[in-house]
Formats: structure tokens, sequence, C-alpha cells
């Protein structure tokens, strides 16, 4: 319970500095509450922090050194204290990584006035160069927004000195931001949409639960373009009439910009947003008038599960299943996970929405431990796509293509209609696998286990593990022959390529994530292609979730069995769900849509799962055999990755962990490995994997810390434990 403390007793404060535990201080003049923010010094430096509690007085009172100030914000909740504590002990994250998630907001510790911000002018620079072009090429790009100084200047990659050079000549516009403006308000009273039957069932049950004031999740299962999105808007206003926020998740960036006009035309105005594509003075204000209640309705990305909510009532994780609510990197995290914890904390209630569920979230509504609802058909005249294979076994496709006769002739039918095709391949860049055909050598990155991919647009080759690009080399690296490196299979860029040759007089757009410099120009590239920019859309697993293309009603997907070949506890699942997403593109409006699935394996029961359309089929075949299995959701699992740059290094680490796992046998888990890692080598670094199986019930979290903290690491080693882990690789 909060709690406050008296002027110049000892109190406990977390700071967001990697010491895993909180230090003492002394409240300051006035008193403080618990959870107020906070700076404090440490060592020479003063750092921010959250009041977090009593002291553990293990230091008289008089050496304590004092609170040096409160931040003008309100204290952070109970429950956001809670949940940031259980968040970390669940994902086995220090505190203070954990607390540095609900602190990202920039100049938390400055006054608003004081912060000077950069935007559009009209002079013209005095003298043009390439660096003083680029500036103004990146505000034009976003016109309205301010920037803060070395923000403009990584964006346009230039010294600040270069921003500041344009002041003087007008060009750029030098101002101190005016303190944080409120959020326009938004009217849950507005009518929304005249809803059919089936959406007002389910929008009354989720109102009904908002309204309740109790934790709760709720599975919300509906096939695309059943109105998922208008029934949440009808628990968001739930929440907002009841004075409650309300926080939206997306999977992706470029899809807030359908999502904010939806929100405008139901509520009347816009809600706050929170992504990486938002300015830091929108993201400061974001985070405060959180802070205050005052923003009642957030639409974001993963991370603002961590913003300062006040009195949250609800959150939608809109296309649930999506892998990307997976935090990969620094704090490991399930978005989805958290959404849950984090709602029964505030005692909010938790929407997941989409139209293939994940195996976790239908497992827990058979459990019921999620109430479910189901959308069962499309909006109004919309049918679903008919979904049908093309065995490439009888298909002739000449070598170096990929396009059958049969998906070529549907595409033309649709040119001829004036109606939009997809082609989807889930690989990035052009090609795979570049080849020397005069050594047989594949090109591959210098520092990790992978091959490098041509990037034929950007004329270099990229790695997809650690980033690193090269440019395309004139001479084999491995035999200095010239003129012999070869493309060996598609990627879109090369997809993109057979589409211009085989139609040269159609509009092809691209999309795939590598190929947009920013959020923003995804964005206005998903807007053109809505309003019919294109004829031919070639795309990865980028268009697969859910943007809204109306005149879309062809769906060819390349590759069919291009996930079911690893050996990944979820391949099925995850084809599963992205053949029945991207096939969901065609025919929204009014007009039907076909799906075509080019694979040499029509038979595989995954592939014939897909085509019958039979969701809860596959799903109940799936869980017995996950059952069978003893693996997630029936089970418990963790992997633990141990890297160094010298490899035996790493084994020893990871043989050290598998002969000692005393308090892992406690609780009935059970380890495997060592082995190398599939991706052996990141950034020079060899990797050796653990897998770690559990009961449902085991508490495993405690006995991996215990099973851990008995191995002492050599310094130059790394050690991360992925609870529920998504990727093996
Ligand atoms: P989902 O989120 O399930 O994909 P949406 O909520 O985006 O579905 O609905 C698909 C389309 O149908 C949208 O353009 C939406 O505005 C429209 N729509 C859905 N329900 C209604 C309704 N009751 N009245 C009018 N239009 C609707
Ligand atoms: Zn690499």
């Amino acid at each position: 319970m909060s709690h406050f403390h008296a002027p110049g007793t000892p109190v406990a404060v977390l700071t967001t500095q990697p010491l895993d535990r909180a230090l003492d201080y002394r409240a300051p003049a006035g008193g403080i509450e618990d959870g107020a923010y906070v700076e404090v010094p440490l060592g020479p430096r003063k750092v921010l922090g959250v009041v977090w509690g009593k002291a553990a007085g293990d230091w008289p009172v008089e050496k304590l050194r004092p609170i040096l100030r409160i931040l003008p914000v309100p204290p952070m909740s109970d429950a956001f204290r809670d949940f940031t504590e259980r968040a970390a002990a669940y994902t086995l994250t220090s505190l203070s990584a954990m607390l540095r998630l609900g602190l990202r907001a920039p100049g938390l510790g400055e006054a608003p006035g004081k912060r000077r911000v950069y935007a559009l002018g009209t002079g013209e620079p005095d003298r043009a160069t390439e660096a003083r072009t680029r500036v103004i090429a990146a505000l034009r790009e976003r016109p309205g927004d301010v920037f803060a100084l070395s923000e403009l200047a990584d964006m346009a990659s230039v010294s600040t000195g270069v921003v500041k050079g344009l002041v003087k000549s007008g060009a750029v516009l030098e101002q101190d931001t005016p303190r944080d403006a409120d959020y326009p308000t938004l009217d849950p009273d507005r009518a929304g949409k005249a809803l059919a039957e089936d959406q007002m069932v389910a929008a009354s049950a989720l109102r009904a639960s908002v309204r309740s004031d109790t934790y709760g999740t709720t599975l919300l299962k509906g096939v695309t373009g059943s109105g998922k999105t208008e029934v949440y808007l009808e628990a968001v206003a739930e929440a907002l009439a009841g004075g409650l926020q309300a926080l939206v998740l997306l999977p992706e960036i470029a899809l807030t910009g359908e999502f904010l006009h939806r929100v405008e035309a139901r509520f009347g105005a816009r809600p706050a947003e929170w992504h990486s594509g938002v300015t830091q003075a929108e993201r400061r204000r974001c985070w405060s008038k959180v802070a205050t209640g005052q923003a009642r309705l957030v639409v974001g990305a993963r991370s603002s599960l961590f913003l300062p909510f006040q009195n949250l009532g609800l959150i939608v994780v809109d296309e649930e299943h999506d892998t990307s609510y997976k935090q990969e990197d620094g704090v490991l995290y399930s978005a989805r996970d958290m959404a849950v914890l984090r709602a029964s904390c505030e005692a909010a209630q938790v929407v997941l929405a989409t139209a293939t569920p994940s195996l976790e979230s239908w497992a827990n509504a058979e459990l019921g431990k999620y109430k479910r609802l189901d959308l069962t058909s499309r909006f109004g005249e919309a049918v679903l796509p008919k979904l049908s294979t093309i065995d490439m076994r009888d298909e002739k496709v000449p070598g170096g293509r990929w396009i059958s006769p049969t998906l070529k002739q549907a595409i033309e039918a649709r040119i001829i209609a004036g109606e939009q095709s997809l082609i989807f391949l889930n690989r990035r860049g052009y090609a795979p696998v570049t080849l020397c055909r005069a050594c047989g050598q594949q090109v591959a990155c210098h520092q990790c286990d992978a091959r490098m991919v041509e990037h034929r647009f950007q004329k270099r080759l990229m790695c997809h593990q650690c980033g690193e690009t090269a440019p395309m080399p004139p001479a084999c690296p491995s035999c200095g022959v010239e003129g012999k490196l070869a493309a060996v299979g598609p990627g879109v860029e090369r997809m993109a390529e057979e589409v211009a040759t085989l139609f040269p007089e159609a509009r092809v757009a691209i999309l795939s994530s590598d190929l947009f410099g920013s959020a923003r120009s995804l964005k206005a590239k998903v807007e053109e292609i809505a309003q019919g920019g294109a004829d031919i859309i070639v795309g990865t697993q980028l268009v697969a979730k859910g943007h809204n293309f109306p005149k879309l009603t062809l769906v060819g997907v390349i590759d069919a069995d291009l996930g079911l070949q690893g050996s990944d506890l979820r391949a099925a699942e995850r084809t599963f769900q992205l053949m029945r997403q991207v096939s969901g593109r065609a025919g929204r409006a009014d007009k039907p849509g076909v799906a075509l699935l080019q694979t040499y394996q029509p038979e595989h029961p995954v592939i014939r799962a897909i085509l019958s359309g039979d969701e809860e089929a596959f799903l109940r075949e799936e869980a017995d055999q996950r059952r069978a299995a003893g693996v997630p959701p029936y089970g418990r699992m963790a992997g633990i990755v141990i890297s160094d740059p010298d490899g035996a290094v790493a084994f020893d680490v990871g043989n050290a962990l598998a002969r000692n796992t005393q308090p892992l046998d406690q609780v009935g888990a059970e380890v495997f490995g060592p082995a190398p890692a599939p991706i052996a080598r990141i950034r020079g670094r060899h990797r050796v994997r653990l897998l770690v199986k559990a009961p449902r019930q085991a508490p495993i979290q405690p006995a991996l810390a215990e099973w851990v903290a008995r191995i002492t690491l050599p310094r130059s080693t790394r050690l991360s434990i992925d609870i529920d882990p998504q990727s093996f690789l």
C-alpha cells in the first residue's frame, strides 16, 4: 500500500542504474510519497529514480544522502509498481532494467519550457551543402513535427552544427517547446456504426466487462473484415464513458494511420500515439499526459505497456497472434502476456483480437481462463476469399522464374478487371543466396554464421542477423574469379522483377520493411496503394498485418511450403496463421476474393487445414500434439543462450550448467543441451543453447535464477534467459 514518508526519514529509491536493488535516501523537507519520481545523487552523478517503499535500514539515517528533487509529475501508481516487480520476476529481468522501460520519456527531469526544438523555417539556406539539404529534406518529410537538436541531426545523419548553421538563415526555426498541450477530448457518446447482430452481442459483452471494474481477458475471434475493430471500439467507448484510460496495441506502426482515422470517425478526435515513429517532443507529451490521466486513449507499440497510466480500464491487443509482440532483444518479453499481467495488476480488462488465435490464447479460452467471443461472418456482403492450391509439380515454370502459368492467368484477369493482386513471398531482398559459379562457395557474413543476402535496389549485400552491409563484390571473395557470382532463389525484389517482365504495363509496388527509411514513408505507401496506386503488390509478411486494400481481390502465395521446413515447435501454427492472414487480404469490400497457394506438397496436413478453413479442427489437432509432447502451452519452456567470442568458453559454461541442475530437478524441470545454436555465430560471438522444459505448473523462474546464479561467468561471456521463447535460432 502507498505510504507517506515524513521529512528526514529513510526511504528506498529504485533507480535506473544497474544495481539490482533500491538504495536508501533521506526524504526531503515536506516529506514524500511512495511512487514519487525523484532525482537522487549516485556517486558524483544525479540520476532518476522512483520512491520504492520503506528503506532497507542497513545505514544510519544521518549517513544517508538526501533526495535532491521531486519531479513535477504525478507519482507512479501502486498498481504500476506492482506490475514492474511482477514483470521483472516473470521475465527474470532486473528491476532497474524493468523500471527503465517505464522511464522512456525524453527530458523527464526538465521543465517543458526549457527544451529547444527545431522545425522547418521559411528562409533559404545561405549556402546549400549536401548535409544541409538532408536536414531540409528530413523536415519536409514530416511537416508540422518539431524535433530535439540531436534527434534532427540523427535523422539527417549530420552533426548538430549543421542544424545550428541553418538556424541563422531562417531555413530552420529554433523555438522553445510550449508547455505540453492537452489532448483533445474524445467523445464516447457519438454514434458509432449500426452494429450487426453478432457484433452487438460481442460489443455488449465487452462493455459489461469494462463496467465490472475487475480484471478479465477476452479472446475476440473473428475472420478478417468481421468488424473486430468496430466491436472493440465499443469497449473503448465504455472505458472513456466510465472515466477510465484505454490502450490499443497494434503490431505494426504502419497500421496506426488507418486506425487513427477510425478513432477520429468514432470519437471525434485523435488519441495519443506512442511508438518509434513519434517525435521526442510528442513522446514526452504522451508520457506526461498519460501520467496525469488527461490522455485517455493511447494507440501504441508494445512499449506503451510501460506508460504511467493512472486508471487503466482496458488494453486491446490487436492481431494478438502476431510474432512481433515478442521483444527479442534487451528485455525479452511478450507484450501479449505483459498486457494480461498489467491488466491483472490494474483490475482492467484485456481484449485479444485476432482472426487466427495463438495456440496459447486459444488454450486459455478452452480452459475457461479467458472468455471468448466469436464473430463468424464478414460484415455486410463481403465473403471470405476462396482458397485453393496450385500444384507446382504440374506447372511448367522456366528456370529462374517462380510465377506459375495458372497464377499468371489469374493476375492478368485482375488487371483487365481493374482490380489489385498481391504476390506474397516471405523473404526480403533479391535472392537468399549468392553463389560463385566458379568455386561453388556462398557469400557469407564474416562475423555471423549466416549468408549475405543481396538487396539489389540498394546495390548491397546484407546480413539479416547483424545488419552488416557491403557493396556487391565484383569478384568472388573466396576464389577471386570475376563475373561468376549468381543469385540463387527468389526474394521479393526478384519477384518484383519477374512481375515487371510478365506484366510490363502494370504498376508494381513492393512492400518490404527494409525498403522504407521511416515508418512514415511506409505509411504513405500503404495509403497510396489503398487508394488504388498499384495494380500488383509484391510483399513480405508486412502485408499480412491487417492493411485494408479495398481493390485487392487476388492473393498469390509464391511458396506456401516455406515456413513448414523448420523444426520450430510453432512452424505449423505460424504457417497456418500467416497463410490465413495473407489470404484474408483479398476481397474485403464488396468484391469476392481468391487466394492461390503455390505448393509442392498440396497433401501436407497443414496445407489441407489452411484450405479447409476449419481453424478449430486445426487448433485442436495442434493442441493434442503439443500436449502429448509436453510443450507450450501445455508445458513450460525457457531458452538459454550463452555467447562468447571463444566457442570453447561458451561450451564450458553450457556444460557446467548442464552438470549442475539441482535447482531445476527440484521443480521437475529437464535440461537439454548444450548444443550450438542454429545460428552458431552472430557479430563474432559463438552461441550455445540450452533448453529447459518443465511441467505447466512448475515455479520455473526462481529455479532458473538459482541455477544460473551458481555459475560464475567469465567476463567475456553473456548469458540470456528467454522465458516462453518464440524463436529458437
Ligand atoms: P476486422 O477488424 O475484423 O478486420 P473491421 O472492424 O476492420 O474488421 O471491419 C471491416 C470493414 O467493415 C471496415 O471497413 C468497417 O468499417 C466495416 N464494418 C464493420 N462493421 C460494420 C458495421 N456494423 N457497419 C458499417 N461498417 C462496418
Ligand atoms: Zn552478420
